[in-house]
């Protein structure tokens, strides 16, 4: 269900304060402040026998790619720090994850 029909079946009215704003929108407002650490790192080696590649289907910035001879390649730059990888993958010590570090990482800017 939408969150525009949730609204409607409970009959719930809109703070019009707050501009709508869509999910593209949204997305265009991002910045992604990069710190030369990489806060995610992918050990190549523990993905070499991964043929499910969890992380390659479930990072909704598509920062997982899947190479010819079975590895994987990752640039943190564009991620969206949501965590979906680290959750997805079945591999222990394939992910290591952090937060960038303070003032880093994604900012979402209010249009
Ligand atoms: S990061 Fe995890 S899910 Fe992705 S290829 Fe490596 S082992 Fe598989
Ligand atoms: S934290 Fe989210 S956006 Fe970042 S690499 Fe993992 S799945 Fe992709």
């Amino acid at each position: 269900m939408s969150l525009e029909s949730l609204r409607a079946a409970n009959n719930i009215e809109r703070d019009n304060t707050w501009a709508e704003i869509s999910f593209q929108e949204r997305i265009d407002t991002a910045e992604f402040r990069i710190h030369e650490r990489a806060h995610i790192t992918v050990n190549g080696d523990s993905c070499r026998g991964c043929t499910t590649r969890e992380c390659v289907v479930a990072c909704p910035a598509n920062l997982f790619v899947p190479t010819s001879d079975g590895g994987i390649l990752f640039n943190y730059e564009n991620c969206f720090e949501c965590g979906t990888c680290y959750l997805v993958c079945n591999q222990a010590g394939a992910i290591t994850w952090t937060y960038p570090e303070g003032g880093y990482g994604i900012v979402f800017h209010r249009t």
